[in-house]
């Protein structure tokens, strides 16, 4: 194993990341971008797995709004939603060469396996990439709550919060050419100034659980790598 910073990663990819941007639902190419990512990372020999988020198909808080379906339905869709986008990363990366499981927190045995830590663990040890769907498997949270529960639950050295920017800024980087990157924060930080890095609860329990978060931008090549490796590359949120 070469030299890295981390032993075992867990990696949060939003549904919007298997898109193109402002688009819905998802893009071979896009994928194909991701995947040449991770196989950097899953070459290094780091023990990779992955939360995937659905927000490329169904937010549940959203459908309800504009239609008759309940809310809670909504949250069980967008959980299913994150199933699909997991079986499309899982075909993705093995395309690329890397043996993957996917375990789901709801139950959709026919397609994939259910969580089992004890399993995922068992798989990561034997250089499998692992993909988390379904969230945490309960209604009205998102899976950045899901990625802040398998990491802490992995025992994961980090998350790493995968986004099409470069990390935290001081204000919205699209819309205000002032706004400027910030290299470090404290979960309490983010936490207080309810800045829109992820759910407070979900950096709440990676505060607890002292996992590391590293907000990144997973569209740069090579950047990924770089973060694995201890490159000084996006926003690093640890500490109080
Ligand atoms: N969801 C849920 N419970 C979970 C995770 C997700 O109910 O533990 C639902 C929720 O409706 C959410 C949708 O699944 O809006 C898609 O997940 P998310 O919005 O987190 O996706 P992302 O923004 O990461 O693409």
């Amino acid at each position: 194993m070469q030299q890295v910073k981390y032993r075992r990663v867990l990696l949060k990819i939003s549904g919007e990341g298997l898109c193109r941007s402002g688009g819905f639902g998802i893009d071979g190419e896009v994928l194909g971008r991701m995947a040449g990512e991770i196989k950097l990372v899953a070459d290094l020999g780091i023990q990779l797995c992955i939360v995937v988020g659905g927000g490329n198909i169904i937010r549940g808080s959203s459908l309800a709004k504009d239609s008759p379906i309940e809310e809670v339905t909504g949250h069980y869709m967008g959980m299913l939603a994150t199933v699909i986008n997991a079986l499309a990363i899982q075909d993705t990366l093995e395309s690329f060469g890397l043996v993957t499981r996917v375990q789901s927190a709801v139950a959709v045995d026919r397609v994939c396996e259910p969580f089992t830590r004890r399993r995922a663990l068992r798989h990561l040890e034997k250089g499998r990439v692992v993909i988390f769907a379904g969230g945490t498997g309960n209604p009205f949270v998102t899976t950045d709550s899901g990625g802040a529960l398998r990491a802490s639950e992995m025992q994961a050295d980090v998350l790493l919060k995968a986004t099409k920017v470069d990390g935290v800024y001081t204000a919205d980087p699209m819309k205000d050419p002032t706004a400027r990157k910030i290299d470090r924060l404290t979960y309490r930080e983010v936490i207080d100034k309810r800045l829109a890095v992820m759910d407070v609860a979900a950096v709440e329990l990676c505060r607890q659980n002292r996992v590391p978060i590293i907000v990144f931008n997973l569209y740069t090549p090579g950047n990924m790598r770089a973060v694995c490796e201890g490159g000084a590359i996006g926003t690093t949120i640890d500490g109080d």
